[in-house]
């Protein structure tokens, strides 16, 4: 049962992202044994002691990035990394302990969601209170993969109107770059990936065109400055490998170009780079759930999305 400040939910429907998958294959660090699943929309079975902000029958959705509202990070404009989010994979609740075990022994938190389940516990400052009639299997994915991809192009990256857009990886989060690159009004938005049957996809969500790195010999930085008459002022990296970091920072335009890590770095990795790369100019950033503050802004995009 929830304990003070925490809510139990029913899970109707969850996604999977490939961070789920980095844990299960030991590139993100989390204890173990853990319950993944991050992507959910659920129902308020019940609450402990002192909740004041969601009740049962509410329809919500956990967040693996909570909005405590008081750290440096809640309270600048710009900022959303919450102090209280779980980045270094303690995998207990805000409390210090685990609500979940098996046969007397205890099984881990994944980012405070755990959503691979019947029912989980959640702290109350990781739940947004949704649009009780938005279709759970469909904005579940607003718990992650959507929003993280569309923040990525429009609070990010700030993708401007006209321009021309690289988006290295076509899974659900570089789909949703696409989504946000389109709908700021990118002119050209190049699709990125080895697997050509992802092309069909982007291409319907608003990718102008696709190419594969296996189809070229040179390096792909190369074959986007000859496509674009070199005016790439976006690349994003939605994979999460350090060989397309590089790739994409190089292939936005040296001097005004825009490159934003949205693939989740392997732990224990360092990168080695030509610093050339950003004198001339570029911008290198990255984003935690597109930028987004999550309690304010997930039931605003579901919103959004119901309209
Ligand atoms: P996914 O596995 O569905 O998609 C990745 C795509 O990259 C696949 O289509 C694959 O074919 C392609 N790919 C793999 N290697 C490639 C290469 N060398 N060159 C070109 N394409 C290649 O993953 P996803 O669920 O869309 O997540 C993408 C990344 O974003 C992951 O690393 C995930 O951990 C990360 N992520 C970050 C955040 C965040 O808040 N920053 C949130 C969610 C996910
Ligand atoms: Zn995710």
């Amino acid at each position: 049962p929830p304990k003070a400040k925490e809510v139990r939910i029913k899970i109707l429907a969850t996604g999977i992202c490939r961070t789920d998958d980095h844990v299960i294959k030991g590139t993100m660090v989390a204890k173990y044994p853990v319950i993944v699943g991050h992507e959910a929309t659920g129902i308020v079975e019940s609450i402990g002691e002192g909740v004041t902000t969601v009740k049962p029958g509410d329809k919500v959705i956990p967040l693996f990035l909570p909005q405590c509202r008081e750290c440096n990070a809640c309270r600048n404009p710009d900022g959303n990394l919450c102090i209280e989010s779980d980045v270094t994979g303690r995998g207990v609740l805000a409390e210090g302990t685990t609500r979940f075990t098996c046969k007397g022994k205890p099984v881990y938190h994944f980012m405070g969601t755990s959503t691979f389940t019947e029912y989980t516990v959640v702290n109350e400052f990781a739940l947004a209170k949704i649009d009780a009639a938005a279709p759970p299997e469909k904005v579940c994915l607003i718990g992650c993969g959507f929003s993280t991809g569309y923040g990525a192009a429009i609070k990010t990256g700030k993708v401007t109107p006209g321009s021309t857009c690289a988006v290295f990886g076509l899974g659900g989060v570089g789909l949703s770059v696409i989504m946000g690159c389109k709908s700021a009004g990118a002119s050209r938005i190049i699709g990125i990936d080895l697997n050509k049957n992802k092309f069909e996809k982007a291409m319907a969500v608003g990718a102008t065109e696709c190419i594969s790195p296996k189809d070229f010999t040179k390096p792909i930085s190369e074959v986007l400055s000859e496509m674009t008459g070199d005016n790439v002022g976006y690349s994003f990296e939605v994979i999460g490998r350090l060989d397309t970091m590089v790739d994409a920072l190089a292939s936005c335009h040296l001097n005004y170009g825009t490159s934003v890590v949205v693939g989740a770095p392997p732990s224990a990795n360092m990168l080695t780079y030509n610093p050339m790369l950003l004198f001339t100019g570029r911008t290198w950033k990255g984003c935690v759930f597109g930028g987004w503050k999550t309690r304010d802004d997930v039931p605003k995009l579901v919103t959004d999305f119901m309209a």
